[in-house]
């Protein structure tokens, strides 16, 4: 079995809605560092599981965006910026389902890298899987995501 690890760092913001007093509460930002581990019985034609810089680039899509539920009160304002649907491009707004949690966040990641492993635009070795996504929020605080 062989097994990789893709580590990248991204840059991006998120807003917690929260039923006790939290500074995440406020729209803030942090440099996570995601961990993607990955692994295969065999290699493909390249010698590779996949290229690590196809998985990087996966990773890099959520690099400088800001993470909000969609169900969160900024996203109600009857005339505010967030209701603007061409703003979620311009400004790099991603809503999403459920609050945007380091937990959460790590799940999201690891779709969009088992999406990538199945979805057959790059080369990937045959019955690769991925096997977590590491998620630091801060030095001190991570989170584990596996299925
Ligand atoms: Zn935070």
């Amino acid at each position: 079995m062989y097994e990789i690890e893709v580590i990248e760092e991204l840059d991006s913001g998120h807003i917690l809605d929260l039923p006790y007093d939290s500074k995440c509460k406020n729209i803030h930002g942090h440099r996570w560092l995601v961990k993607v581990k990955i692994n295969a019985p065999e290699l493909n034609n390249c010698g590779m599981i996949i290229d690590f810089t196809h998985v990087k680039a996966v990773l890099k899509e959520y690099d400088h965006k800001f993470f909000i539920c969609s169900s969160h009160e900024l996203m109600d304002l009857e005339d505010g910026w967030l209701r603007m649907p061409g703003h979620f491009d311009t400004f790099g707004i991603i809503p999403l389902p459920a609050q945007p949690t380091a937990e959460f966040l790590a799940e999201l990641l690891f779709e969009a890298v088992a999406v990538l492993i199945s979805g057959g635009e790059v080369p990937v070795a045959d019955r690769a899987r991925v096997v977590s996504v590491e998620l630091w929020e801060t030095e001190s605080g991570r989170v584990i995501y596996k299925p």
